[in-house]
């Protein structure tokens, strides 16, 4: 059977369904969560622990989106820099994660990294971590599933179509949650978005490399490494960015995030479309030896180095990004704005991966957050849906400080915790009580007061 005939099959009834689903004895739902990254586990855990029931639906055959299939160097986002001393501004979900990871043997402490302070973890446990963490909650995993279609009607999305190895299925909830990162859901239910493909953030394809001397690496400062990039450059090395993330990790482990994929334009690809986004995939590739043989050569410490792994898929900075009931814009950021309806704390600069060879950071004060508000979760024109993770309403300037993970796990609690007292209220996620929203979320500690 060909592609075509394969998406097009009919989608089995829910009553006739021969896939047996994991404990699942219906295949009607109180929530269905849409994507298994930080905001779509946070966001399903919070549902689930309200007593409704729910559904998380996930591509990959494991949970954390980019944290584990990209794989990141280390957790943004979770703490505000105040100086001397550091504040941590999402807890609730981040908490219990954190606990989680400790339990597994993977500690890690606080690490200050340029004006940032942020959390190291291992990739592997972090899927064992959110694992656990669904399981526990009580809400249904349903891996190896991509969203393929949806029912709407009057602006209400009454099912989705979801494939898997056996075909369509049909699913049905009373709350949706968008925690795709494209905005995968609310696209296709007709819900107002945006996407600007000319000036996107550009992918990386993240990569670990080993036999490194740490002692060496770490005698490295930033801007003389920089230097040493921008000399291979000179030497003849297409290395697209010279100053990039590089953590230091297990014995002689080096993650970095150095790599910068354009088309043969020198535009971002456009994430949505299967055929630059496999162009991209395989120039990540190929970047990532161009970068490995570049180190061998050029910087201290890495002479003995290789190619230890990769992520299993390029990380994908922003793609499209929903037009909610408010939109979160760069003077919002910068102006530390508090909003009636915050639901979640921020003070992560705004880190812009444009065109040149570096990344561009514009910071905030020290002892500065902004909220992000509730209205950024509520996609325009659909009234039983709400988004969360980066795909949440800002501008792009406002998404490149947003979109790190520890605001996914807060605006995924927000968006989950939302669908279950709007269940409970019998009300759309956009009548809930604001300040019962938020007492809840005070309750569980995502939104600290501070
Ligand atoms: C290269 C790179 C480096 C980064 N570095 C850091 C860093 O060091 N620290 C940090 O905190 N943040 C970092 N970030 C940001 C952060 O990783 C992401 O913005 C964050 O993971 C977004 O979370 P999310 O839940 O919104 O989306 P994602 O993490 O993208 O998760 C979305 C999930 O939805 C699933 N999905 C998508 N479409 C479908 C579908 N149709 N059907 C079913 N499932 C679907 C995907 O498989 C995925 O699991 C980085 C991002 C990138 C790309």
């Amino acid at each position: 059977m060909n592609l075509k005939a394969l998406l097009e099959r009919p989608a089995i009834d829910v009553e006739s369904a021969t896939h047996p689903l994991p404990l699942a004895a219906s295949l009607n739902f109180d929530v269905c969560v849409v994507g298994g990254g930080p905001a779509g586990v946070s966001a399903a855990c919070a549902a689930a622990r309200m007593n409704k029931s729910v559904l998380l639906v996930e591509r990959n055959g494991f949970l954390g989106g980019a944290l584990t299939a990209v794989t990141l160097g280390s957790i943004c986002g979770l703490y505000r820099n105040d100086g001397d001393t550091y504040v941590q501004l999402v807890g609730g979900f981040a908490d219990r994660l954190m606990q989680c990871l400790n339990s597994l043997g993977s500690q890690y402490e606080p690490l200050r990294w340029l004006q940032a302070v942020t959390l190291p973890y291992d990739a592997f446990a972090m899927r064992a971590a959110l694992d656990a963490l669904l399981v526990e909650s009580g809400a249904r995993p349903m891996l190896h599933a991509s969203l393929l279609d949806v029912e709407v009607q009057a602006g209400r999305l009454n099912g989705v179509i979801i494939q898997t190895s056996a075909g369509a299925l049909r699913m049905q909830a009373e709350v949706y949650v968008d925690c795709t990162g494209d905005a995968e859901l609310v696209a296709r239910a007709g819900g107002g978005f945006e996407v600007d493909f000319e000036n996107l953030q550009y992918p990386t394809a993240m990569f670990r490399l080993g036999g490194v001397d740490h002692a060496a690496a770490k005698a490295l400062s930033r801007p003389e490494l920089h230097r040493i990039l921008e000399q291979a450059v000179d030497t003849g090395f297409a290395l697209p960015r010279t100053a990039g993330g590089i953590f230091l990790d297990h014995e002689d482990h080096a993650h970095l995030n150095i790599t910068k994929v354009s088309t043969s334009t020198g535009a971002p690809p456009n994430p949505l479309d299967w055929s630059e986004l496999t162009e991209a995939e395989i120039e990540g590739r190929r970047q990532i030896l161009q970068y490995a043989k570049a180190f061998r050569k050029m910087v201290p410490g890495y002479s003995n180095s290789y190619v230890l792994d990769c992520g299993s898929s390029i990380g994908v900075r922003e793609s499209r990004r929903i037009e909610g009931r408010y939109q979160l814009t760069a003077e919002d950021v910068l102006a530390s704005q508090k909003f009636d309806d915050g639901i979640a704390l921020c003070s992560w600069p705004m880190e812009e991966h444009g065109r040149g060879r570096s990344t561009k950071w514009i910071w905030l004060d020290e002892g500065k957050h902004f909220e992000i508000p509730y209205r950024c979760l509520l996609p325009q024109g659909l009234s039983n849906v709400l988004a969360a993770g980066r795909c949440i309403s800002t501008t792009h300037e406002a998404q490149a400080s947003i979109r790190v993970t520890a605001q996914c796990f807060a605006t995924g609690e927000a968006a989950g915790t939302a669908a279950a007292l709007a269940l409970q209220d019998d009300v759309a996620p956009a009548e809930i009580s604001i300040q019962r929203l938020k007492d809840e979320l005070h309750l569980s500690g995502s939104l600290p007061h501070l």
